[in-house]
């Protein structure tokens, strides 16, 4: 028996997603989308297999990047302040298994140094949301997250 469970991402896992409070979802591989992100809106069609929700199908309701507001620098400045304070040890090479998304509170981004405002989501990376230099914009992080694969 499928249902549809809808909601926005607010964690990303190695197979799973999790959306809203306590739903875990585990995504096999051939059902994972590279878009699924912290902050995407998702409805997403799964069966209950023991205590365990399964993906059958996942469809992306809207881009992040459409919904909220953007950071205010050009892409290339972005990436450029990305890659400076990637080299020089400013931002951290490794990523963590796990990112989180919440609201912005208003503390700055570490890859912009911009505020990451209220109607703008935060992604966090790892489980502790008290390290400021792992807190960015959306748009930020997925830049960083480019530039940390190339290397
Ligand atoms: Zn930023």
């Amino acid at each position: 028996m499928a249902s549809v469970i809808m909601g926005m991402v607010q964690e990303v896992g190695h197979s799973f997603i999790r959306l809203g409070v306590g739903s875990q979802i585990r995504v096999p591989s051939a059902v994972w989308k590279p878009e699924l992100v912290v902050g995407v809106r998702v409805s997403v069609t799964a069966r209950l297999l023991g205590s365990e929700w399964i993906a059958d199908e996942i469809v992306l309701e809207e881009q992040p990047h459409q919904t909220y507001p953007r950071v205010q620098m050009d892409q290339g400045t972005l990436r450029s302040l990305i890659l400076a304070k990637l080299i020089d040890g400013r931002l951290a090479r490794d990523t963590l298994p796990r990112v989180w998304g919440a609201a912005g509170d208003g503390q700055n981004c570490a890859a912009c140094d911009q505020a990451v405002t209220k109607n703008q989501i935060m992604i966090g990376e790892g489980l502790r949301a008290d390290d400021p230099t792992r807190r960015f914009h959306i748009e930020c992080f997925s830049i960083l997250d480019q530039e940390r694969r190339r290397r």
